[in-house]
């Protein structure tokens, strides 16, 4: 037996093995016949024929046929691959019609042919073996084996034809670990496409169940974090909007200027920029706008690595901004209305609440309790300005200490509201002390927001309410107040105008005084619970000369000073009244004719003093008390007008008391 024929059984069972290997490669043979391998690029084909050889050197080199032979793997245009390249370089120069043929015929060409090669030792055969692709039967590699020619001889060839064999088995193993790792790799893109569109929906799905604005930022935040782990996340909200998310910040447009978030905000588009980090590495700073049909609202910013940027992720990435930005826009107009809503209610119960009455006093109170309540507030002074006392007046407040106070009208935060009529907002109050406040100090507070009270533009007072925290109150507090602060100032200007038209209705035109229906309702009242009361009835003496003599205009200015005489010679408690003419009448409750006379005599002695042209008056005095039968309010006008007709007769500028022996008007 030969030396080879000895080693042929090892061959046979390592073909063997190789032939169970290749029937495992069934399904690489399919893909093999149907494949035109020659329209994959050249250098794929060569990587893999290079390791497949690699492969092959390491299944075969204990064969002892490994010991002689020279081999090289040469491409499907005739080039070197692998191997030994003097064979190579020999039969692309001197024996190129060898290696023409093979490429030319693309059928099995064994050649047994005897080069001389110098730096063998012996002679050589070289045989090539073309291999082809089973279906196509296109040649995609030749191996040459150079065998020297005694073991040629020996049965070399078959055997070396079995290595050609294996050889093509090793390059379909690789070809087919290429497939598998190909069509895994597509199964895993298909696969992560897949869970990325289902993610993308839940998010897309979730967002949109979310009203509150908070909750979308958050959860834009958390799903990117989720699909891009190792990316920095950031988000940058240009308007006035807080959030307990960490990772959501103000945008400053200012400071930042050329910064990618700031252009990204300015363009309202996706933003690119590579950057240094300090260690050295390079990142991409990635802004995404965060916006809406409405406009921009901040901008999602993404620091990742420089693999981040493929078109999928970045679309994926500006998808859910989008989708956040449209959410977040929705949800914001949701939250406004919202707002709008609660602040026309409060507006509602409010100006409801205070409209229910039309006493000054009490739409004070009514108001300092609602505000209270509405903001949640510790404390609220309401200031008004008091024209006499040419100051700042607290009207109502829940701050002991302060009621009935009045403040210079420049003090404070009520008299910076007064004077520049514009509204205010603190957040710490002891930090910032440039104004001092007793309604700061006495309540203890930081926070304020205070709003003027303005009727028809003309700043009448001043709202303040107070927190013992700082920062307590919000803008939109702030807001609310001004708003609130007009209704309640309508309300007092109503108040007002109503007293004033009260006031109208029972005043005389000409001299300020009470009309006599109005004197009479007061004394009839009064009579209902009070034990005495007097009435002087006082005329002009004269009067037709007067007028006759200086004109009727002159004639009402001597009345309006006879009235002003009478209006400054009673008590508060006192009601002078015009009762016709130039007649005119007191009431003096509590008070017996005695004390009436000293009223009189006082108003007679003034008006003969102090007119001018001097006039004198003449008064008739009459009085009532509980002891006596029903007095009606027309009797004691008669008894009091009987007394006035006899100081007349008596020669006028002179007092005269009821005659108590007419205790009666006729018919009266
Ligand atoms: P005596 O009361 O002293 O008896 O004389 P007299 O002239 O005051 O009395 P008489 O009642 O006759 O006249 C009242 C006059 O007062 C008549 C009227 O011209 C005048 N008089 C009444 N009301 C007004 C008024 O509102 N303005 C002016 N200027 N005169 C008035
Ligand atoms: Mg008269
Ligand atoms: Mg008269």
């Amino acid at each position: 037996m030969s030396e080879y024929q000895s080693n042929v059984s090892d061959h046979e069972r390592f073909l063997k093995d190789s032939k169970s290997e290749e029937d495992s490669l069934n399904s690489v043979n399919f893909w093999m016949s149907n494949l035109d391998i020659t329209t994959y690029d050249f250098p794929s084909i060569y990587h893999l024929l290079t390791k497949s050889f690699i492969d092959w050197q390491q299944l075969s080199s204990s064969l002892p046929i490994m010991e002689h032979s020279k081999w090289t793997i040469l491409g499907f245009d005739g080039s070197w691959v692998a191997g030994d390249i003097t064979i190579s370089d020999y039969l692309k120069n001197d024996a190129s019609v060898l290696l023409d043929e093979c490429l030319q015929h693309k059928t099995k060409v064994m050649a047994d042919w005897n080069p001389e090669i110098s730096h063998y030792k012996e002679e050589h055969t070289i045989c090539l073996f073309p291999l082809f692709t089973r279906g196509c039967q296109e040649l995609y590699s030749i191996m040459v084996c150079s065998l020297p020619r005694q073991k040629v001889e020996n049965g070399g060839i078959e055997i070396a034809s079995a290595m050609s064999i294996l050889f093509q088995n090793c390059f379909y193993k690789r070809f087919e670990n290429i497939f598998v790792e190909d069509m895994m790799s597509e199964q895993k893109k298909a696969n992560d496409e897949a869970a990325r569109t289902a993610i993308l929906y839940q998010i897309v799905e979730r967002m949109h169940d979310q009203i509150d604005v908070d909750m979308i930022l958050t959860e834009v935040l958390d799903s990117v974090a989720f699909l891009y782990p190792t990316a920095t996340l950031q988000l940058f909200m240009s308007q006035d909007h807080h959030s307990d998310n960490p990772r959501v910040k103000p945008l400053i447009l200012q400071t930042w200027k050329d910064d990618v978030r700031v252009r990204t905000f300015m363009d309202g588009k996706l933003t690119i920029q590579e950057t240094k980090q300090e260690n050295g590495e390079d990142k991409l700073e990635i802004g995404f706008p965060l916006g809406g049909t409405q406009g921009v609202y901040g901008v999602f910013y993404l620091l990742a690595d420089k693999d981040f940027l493929n078109e999928v992720d970045l679309q994926l990435v500006t998808t859910l901004v989008d989708t956040a930005g449209n959410a977040f826009e929705n949800a914001k107009l949701y939250e406004q209305s919202n707002l709008l809503i609660q602040e026309l209610r409060l507006i509602n119960e409010l100006t409801q609440r205070v409209n229910q009455s039309l006493r000054l006093s009490e739409i004070y109170q009514f108001s300092n309790e609602e505000l209270l309540n509405i903001f949640k507030a510790d404390f609220c002074c309401i200031l008004q300005f008091n024209k006499k006392l040419d100051g700042l007046e607290v009207v109502s407040s829940n701050v002991p200490g302060l009621a009935k106070e009045v403040f210079e009208k420049d003090y404070g935060f009520g008299g910076l509201v007064y004077g520049k009529g514009e509204p205010v907002i603190l957040s710490g109050y002891t930090v910032n002390m440039r104004i001092p406040s007793k309604f700061m100090e006495y309540s203890g507070s930081e926070s304020l927001i205070a709003a003027p009270l303005t009727v028809k533009g003309e700043v009448m007072g001043a709202i303040l309410l107070s927190h013992k925290k700082s920062h307590y109150f919000t803008y939109d507090n702030y807001r609310l107040l001004q708003t609130l602060s007009i209704h309640i100032a309508l309300s007092v200007s109503n108040a007002l105008l109503h007293a004033e038209v009260k006031r109208m209705a029972n005043r005389d035109v000409l001299t300020d005084l009470y009309v006599r229906r109005y004197l009479d309702e007061v004394i009839h009242e009064r009579q209902t619970h009070d034990f005495c009361g007097s009435l002087i009835v006082v005329d002009i003496d004269q009067f037709k000369q007067v007028n006759d003599m200086h004109g009727h205009q002159q004639g009402d200015k001597i009345l309006k000073q006879v009235s002003e005489i009478i209006r400054t010679s009673i008590r508060q408690s006192d009601l002078a009244a015009r009762w016709g003419g130039e007649e005119l009448a007191i009431y003096l409750p509590q008070l017996g004719v005695k004390q009436a006379m000293v009223v009189a005599e006082r108003i007679r002695r003034r008006v003969e003093e102090e007119t001018a042209p001097s006039v004198t008056v003449s008064c008739g005095i009459s009085e009532w008390n509980w002891l006596d039968d029903q007095v009606s309010v027309d009797s004691l006008f008669y008894l009091a007008d009987m007394a006035l007709y006899r100081a007349k007769n008596n020669g006028r500028n002179q007092i005269q008391v009821e005659d108590k022996s007419i205790t009666k008007a006729p018919g009266l």
